[in-house]
Order: C-alpha cells, then structure tokens, then sequence
C-alpha cells in the first residue's frame, strides 16, 4: 500500500450530489491508481444541519456506484473515528494548544455586535465581516471575562500583512493577500469545531496526501494553511475540481435539473454510465476515447488531466453513455433488470419465462436507452395492443387488408411452429396468391401484431410472440379495424 491517501469528506445533510459523486470518484481514482486508501470521513461538526440518515444514505449511494472505501465509518482503519463529531475533544485539544502559543484567541463578541459590525463593514466596503475586537485583550481581561461565564469562541491570528502562495494540482500557482481573510472562528461557543480547523485536524492525523474537492473550496483554502503552519504541520497536496454547470453556463442547480445521484439512480441510469458520465466532468483521457468503465479509469486518471474551467452536465450526452452501457451488460444481467423492472411495474398480467424475455433483449437491444424502454418502446410483448397508433392506421390499414390478413392468418396457423424464415415465406406466398405487393401485408400485419408502424423486424416480432398469439393479434385487429 502507497502513502497516498485520499478522503471524501461529505456534511451528511441530505443527499449526495453529482458534484460530490465526482468529488468522491477523483479521490477514489487516485487512491486506486497509486495503490493507496480512499477514507470516508463524515463531517458533521455543523449538528443544526444534521439530517438524519444521510449517512447511511451517503454510504449506501456511494456503495452502488462501486467506490467502496477502504477505511470509514463502520470500517474502522488505524486513524478513526471516521465521524467528526466523535473527535471533538482532538479538535479542542488543537484549538487550545494555538491559544497557548498565541496563534489563536478567545473572542467574547456577541452575536449581536458581529452582526452589527458586519452590516457597516459591508456598507463601508471593508473586507471581512469582523475587526479583531479581541485579538489584543490581555489576559486578565480574558481571565475576568471567563470568570464571568461569558460565551465565547476561539479564533486564529490571520497574519495582518503580506500574501499567501500555495500550490494546488489543477490551479498551479494560489496567490491571496491576507488582508482579504477574517480571524477565522475555529471553535464555536458550543465546543465544537468549525470545518476550518476539523478538515485541518483530521486531513493531518489521518495522514491525508491529496485534499481533493469543489472549487467552492479554494477560498477556504489559505486559512488552512495558515493553520498547517501554525501547526507545524506538512501541507498535503491540494486539488480544487472545477465547477459543474448547466449547458448554458450557470451553475448547476435543482431548479433546472436533478442534481441528487438518487434521481438519477431512480430514473434507471446505469451506476457505470453515470460514473462514466461524471468521471468526464473535468477529466478526459486526452483522446477521443468516451466509454470507461471503473477499471479503465482507475488505470487512466491523473489529476494532470483534470481541466480548470467549468464543466457542463449534459444530460444527452449521459443518455447516450446509458445507451452504451446498456449494450455493453451481459445478457444474463440485462435479463435480471428487466425481470426486476416488470416485477415492480407490474406489467401486463402474464407471466414471462427467462427465454421469452431473453428473445425480447436480443432483439430490442439496439434500441433502448434504459431497462424500462424494452416495455415502453415496445410493449406489445408485454400484452396485445390496446389501441392501435392512428396515424399509422391511416397510413397503412387500407380497407382490403382485412381480407388479406385473413388469408394470411389462415396460412400461418396451417404452420407448425414456425421459424422466422418460414413466416416470411408464408407471406410472400400469401402475397402471391392475392396478387398483391408483400408490402400490402407487411404493413398491416405489423401494425395489427404491434399496435405501431415501427420496431424490430417484423418476423423476429411475429416469432417471439408465437404462432398462436400472432394469429389472435391478427383477429382481433380486422375486428377492430375491420
Ligand atoms: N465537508 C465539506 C463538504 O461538505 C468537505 C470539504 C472538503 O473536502 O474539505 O463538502
């Protein structure tokens, strides 16, 4: 096993993101590729926010799309708990240890009075919200204060001038002026910790090597630096991941779309598709190749090819990888999603045998995008049509075609059981002894066992239905259609 560690570190307050779905899979890429550990760490220091069962859900969502950490909650490695919550006492350890040595102080200011000072600040166009008011007490005030109970938080010292550069994977060279940053609260009046110093802590013990996450990130970033260094504490590599946006550039939000993995794991996207959609956003192998599955990504994936601009969610292009996904999955596979897929949509109400449905995915699998297309796109093997689609009615049902579906059904059912070949002959003779174009049957026939103009070839349809059921199709459609 390699030094590099990787961490996916999600606020469980609800459900997961794509954007945290690709967040979660560069880390697991680059864990996997380097023979190293992906870790799983809850960061629930914000408990207001707190919902219940997102973790589980986290967990489970991430399980399905097949990263499965090495080392989390409920899988305990050398560095847990993998829970913030659970290590808040580390957090006040490190946030009294930076009071000691004057890194950090305690500051009484009231709710009342930051949001006060925040308002002018704004309105003079001051950066930062807060103005250090307790940076310099000495300590008998801050004894006295204590003393007299009053609640208070802990904040860092940001140095009062010069700039901060740091490196980061995707961004190169950081450059941030210090005057820019506030004097970050690290423990909160409660005793817990803010994320600042909790993700600082936790990246550090647990010997994080790469911090790879959002670009909403990067402005957070120098403060934990400063914390490193105050620390004493030896700076992992960062990599900020670009934003996701919509196709017309804004930022990807729930109001044009679905942004929780769930959705779209309930709309029947495939987890391969979707993993191989977002791994896109922001990587690409550097050729024109598209499909991936895990494996070859985890071969191929360097953070040196991960892009810094915008990556937009397109939802045709996903479409289309679900499409290649789909034909790509061994037919056993394929039958048990369907069988599944029936079994909850309760469709028609016969009981379909593996080899019935198995002829259904052969010859239906060209044209599906998702499992439940095979009955939506073509649900007349699922039961006899109900109606049939009037445009194609007029277009194909001429008045003789009863009679001449008649014929035809009279020389189908003189068949044994007929292979597909042999249906086709029996209508090119039937046509024949009419006189007529074999088109003067095709046409209705499909129509009448199909309810729709269009499909698959016409005899694969007629021999995966059975003689029996084709020549019931076809009496009913002259009875309805005369
Ligand atoms: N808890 C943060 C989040 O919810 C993690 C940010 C980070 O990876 O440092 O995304």
């Amino acid at each position: 096993m390699s030094g590099v560690r990787t961490r996916f570190a999600p606020s469980p307050t609800g459900f997961l993101h794509v954007g945290g779905l690709r967040t979660a899979l560069y880390n697991y890429l680059l864990a996997k590729k380097e023979k190293g550990t992906f870790i799983l760490r809850i960061e629930d220091t914000d408990q207001s926010r707190k919902v219940e069962g997102a973790m589980e859900n986290l967990v489970d969502t991430l399980e399905w799309a097949g990263l499965h950490f090495d080392e989390g909650p409920g899988r305990e490695g050398n560095f847990g708990p993998y829970i913030q919550s659970q290590r808040i006492n580390l957090y006040q350890k490190c946030a009294h240890q930076l009071v000691e040595e004057g890194k950090a102080y305690y500051c009484f200011c009231t709710l009342d009075r930051l949001e006060k000072l925040r308002e002018q600040r704004i309105a003079a166009k001051l950066p930062g919200s807060y103005d250090r008011n307790c940076r310099d007490l000495s300590k008998v005030d801050v004894q006295e204060k204590m003393k007299r109970g009053e609640p208070h938080v802990i904040r860092m010292k940001v140095p009062l001038a010069g700039e901060l550069t740091f490196s980061d994977a995707i961004r190169e060279k950081v450059t941030i002026a210090y005057a820019v940053l506030d004097d970050q609260v690290i423990l909160k009046s409660d005793g817990y910790p803010t994320y600042h110093l909790a993700v600082v802590v936790d990246d550090h013990f647990m010997k994080i090597s790469h911090v790879i996450r959002g670009e909403e990130w990067l402005p957070s970033t120098p403060k934990h630096i400063i914390l490193y260094n105050y620390f004493g504490w030896e700076l992992p590599q960062f990599a900020h991941l670009p934003l996701l946006l919509n196709p017309d550039k804004s930022k990807l939000s729930k109001r044009q779309g679905d942004v929780a993995v769930e959705d779209y794991r309930e709309k029947g996207y495939l987890k391969e598709a979707l993993v191989n959609f977002v791994a896109f956003l922001g990587w690409n192998p550097g050729d024109e190749r598209e499909l991936f599955f895990l494996e070859d990504l985890v071969k191929e994936f360097t953070l040196d090819r991960v892009g810094k601009s915008g990556a937009v969610f397109n939802i045709e292009k996903l479409d289309w990888l679900n499409f290649e996904h789909l034909r790509k999955k061994p037919e056993p596979d394929v039958l048990c999603m369907l069988k599944d897929h029936l079994k909850r949509s309760a469709v028609g109400d016969k009981h379909f045998d593996d080899p019935y449905l198995l002829n259904v995915i052969r010859a239906m699998r060209e044209r599906v995008t998702f499992v439940k297309d095979f009955v939506e796109k073509s649900p007349y093997f699922f039961q006899s049509p109900k109606e049939y689609d009037p445009v194609d009615v007029k277009k194909r049902w001429k008045p003789e075609s009863s009679k001449y579906l008649k014929t035809l059904g009279e020389e189908f059912a003189a068949l044994a059981t007929p292979t597909k070949e042999e249906y086709e002959s029996a209508l090119h003779h039937t046509a024949q002894t009419l006189k007529i174009k074999n088109g003067d049957l095709i046409h209705p026939l499909r129509l009448a066992v199909s309810g729709m103009g269009t499909g698959p070839g016409l005899y694969d349809i007629l021999f995966i239905l059975g003689k029996d059921e084709t020549i019931r199709r076809i009496i009913s459609a002259i009875e309805i259609l005369y």
